[in-house]
């Protein structure tokens, strides 16, 4: 059983990262961020509480998130484990799943804001499907069109300049003493994000021990 959170700004690759680990080893992928958009395209009551926050590059209030991550995990369909991706952000989330889950390791990954930037502002998202392309490192075939569904690719909501800033400022006041609390429990793993997917993926698994990536690990997942 493997029980892993892995933290970095947005844009530093951690769903990328999350997704190769969770294949590979059989973990369940547990993203907040992901839950809430699912709620918020289906319009749920969910969605409706947080649709607002996500488009202004806030974040959502510990309690919902708390009851969101306890729901998840409480599902118990992570046999194997699980790494939890866009969670903890805040110190009181970060205690709760302290109380709550023996976590084996934080897995930080370190990128620069101008990378950030250059990055997010690059992300878009297909309509129709969802599936996730970047203009600089996975551009569609067609420009503005998915290769799979051929639906519109638009930028996410939250995806802007104004958003990015907030998002950044509040990711090193709040992420900055998460890292500290972990770290004062010898659990983070600190990674340098600017590589290519499969080095940064290959140090990650260097650090934790794990045997190297087997496979097909060279698919693009986004
Ligand atoms: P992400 O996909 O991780 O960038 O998350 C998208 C948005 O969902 C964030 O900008 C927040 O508004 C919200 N969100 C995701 N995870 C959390 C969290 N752990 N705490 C508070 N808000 C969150």
């Amino acid at each position: 059983m493997r029980k892993y959170v892995i933290m970095g700004v947005q844009g530093s690759g951690k769903g990328t990262q999350a997704a190769l680990l969770a294949r590979d080893l059989d973990l369940v992928h547990m993203s907040v961020g992901d839950i809430f958009r699912w709620h918020v395209q289906r319009h749920t009551k969910l969605g409706a509480q947080v649709r607002r926050i996500m488009a202004a590059g806030e974040l959502v209030g510990d309690d919902l998130v708390e009851s969101t991550v306890r729901e998840r995990l409480g599902m118990h369909d992570w046999n194997y484990g699980f790494i939890v991706d866009g969670f903890p952000r805040s110190r009181r989330q970060a205690e709760f799943f302290l109380e709550s889950y023996d976590i084996d390791a934080v897995i930080h990954l370190d990128l620069p804001d101008g990378e950030v930037r250059r990055r997010v502002l690059a992300r878009r998202i297909c309509s129709r499907c969802g599936l996730d392309y970047n203009l600089i490192a996975h551009r569609p075939r067609e420009e503005g069109r998915c290769d799979v569904c051929g639906g519109d690719l638009v930028s996410r909501e939250d995806d802007t300049e104004e958003a990015l800033a907030i998002r950044l400022r509040e990711y090193h006041t709040k992420a900055d003493p998460i890292l500290e609390l972990f770290r004062g429990k010898e659990f983070v793993v600190t990674v340098d994000a600017r590589p290519d997917k499969l080095a940064v993926q290959r140090e990650i698994r260097s650090h934790l021990g794990l045997p190297a990536l087997a496979g097909k690990a060279s698919v693009p997942l986004g």
